[in-house]
């Protein structure tokens, strides 16, 4: 990437950019509105539902969820082990480096949901360490997933080689929408979708055992891989699917991607259409609604709509929101986030600094300050 153009780096920022923020407003339009039915939001805001960012119980609007913070920690643990790798001189790969040091960002992810602040700076060990567990504002429980929290405490580092398709051991049976939900990253920064595709397969595994699980975030970072190479969101969707059909046990996963393909072809969009995909309670039901929500307003100018459209259904609304956003921002770029919504977006500042130090280390590897993105 050191070779590429002026404008092809500076559109490849503003889509990465794009991805982060874009999830993190489509996770806080959702929030307020996550375990209400479409009936109860059209009670509740109108008969179009939720049109802008809400208050939330504690009456504080724009708050992000889970969603956007293990997003982060993704981000965090790719940026180190991708720094940890590039002062060995090698790739992103590094035997299972990958995956541990990203399920380390996440135990220090659990660690913002298990205490009520940052710790004292200067601890011994480097995993509890580094600049974005300093961040106050991500001490703070947002409704996080059962099996992201029970997955991390079994200690299970899953090693990326062999054949996909099998069930993990940890939370075996799960398939739950957190691992589509914090796996944009991997579609961010992998060389190419099948990399990414991959790496989210086995970092899904960390927490969640089913292949569907990991199949919907392995084809959900192929999608934002192949966006942030240009594609047009049909084009990208159409190939992470070829590419999700070579793999053993992918049925699951195709046949709710096939059915948001579909869908975005019938017209105009509804909520009533959004729940004929489900509720987005697991991966490929999140995975179809967010596809479909980008699909069926794919302008530059429809980011706004499609958002709403995300989060306004019966189901996980923040996570269907993050998602969509995910793959509004790889394809349109920051630019393209509603102003308004994207000023008051908690975690804003944070959010776009992971985003640029993401394009930093993965163009450039310049090799941090050790408190910062120590590569463990
Ligand atoms: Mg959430």
């Amino acid at each position: 990437m050191n070779g590429a153009s002026w404008e092809d780096r500076t559109g490849r920022r503003s889509r990465v950019r794009g991805s982060l923020l874009g999830g993190a407003i489509g996770d806080a339009l959702g929030n307020p509105v996550e375990f209400l039915s479409l009936a109860g939001i059209r009670r509740a805001h109108g008969e179009h539902g939720v049109q802008g960012l809400l208050p939330d119980d504690e009456g504080v609007v724009g708050r992000v969820t889970d969603d956007t913070q293990m997003t982060l920690f993704t981000a965090e643990g790719l940026i180190r082990a991708h720094s940890r790798a590039a002062s060995k001189g090698g790739g992103t790969e590094d035997g299972g480096a990958g995956t541990r040091i990203v399920r380390n960002a996440y135990l220090r992810w659990l660690d913002t949901q298990n205490h009520p602040a940052p710790p004292a700076r200067g601890g011994d060990n480097p995993v509890r360490t580094g600049w974005l567990r300093q961040q106050p504002w991500l001490y703070a429980r947002r409704a996080p997933g059962n099996a992201c929290l029970t997955g991390l405490a079994t200690g299970h580092v899953p090693e990326p080689t062999g054949r996909l398709g099998d069930p993990g051991p940890v939370n075996t049976g799960s398939k739950g929408c957190g691992t589509v939900m914090r796996s944009a990253p991997f579609g961010l920064v992998a060389q190419d979708a099948e990399e990414g595709f991959r790496l989210a397969y086995w970092c899904a595994q960390i927490t969640h055992g089913h292949p569907t699980g990991a199949y919907a975030a392995g084809a959900f970072a192929a999608i934002v891989a192949y966006l942030l190479e240009g594609d047009s969101t049909e084009g990208a969707v159409l190939r992470a699917m070829e590419l999700l059909r070579r793999h053993p046990g992918h049925e699951e996963t195709t046949a709710a991607l096939r059915a948001a393909v579909d869908l975005a072809a019938q017209g105009a969009p509804t909520g009533e259409k959004v729940e004929t995909l489900g509720a987005g309670w697991v991966a490929e039901e999140a995975l179809a609604i967010a596809v479909y929500c980008a699909l069926v307003l794919p302008g530059a100018d429809q980011v706004a709509r499609s958002l709403l459209l995300s989060v306004n259904h019966s189901g996980d609304s923040d996570s269907t929101g993050a998602v969509c956003g995910n793959l509004l921002g790889a394809r349109h770029g920051d630019v393209r986030l509603p102003p308004s919504w994207l000023v008051a977006t908690e975690g804003r500042a944070v959010i776009t600094e992971v985003a640029d130090d993401l394009c930093v280390e993965f163009e450039h590897a310049v090799g941090w300050p050790a408190d910062r993105y120590p590569a463990y």
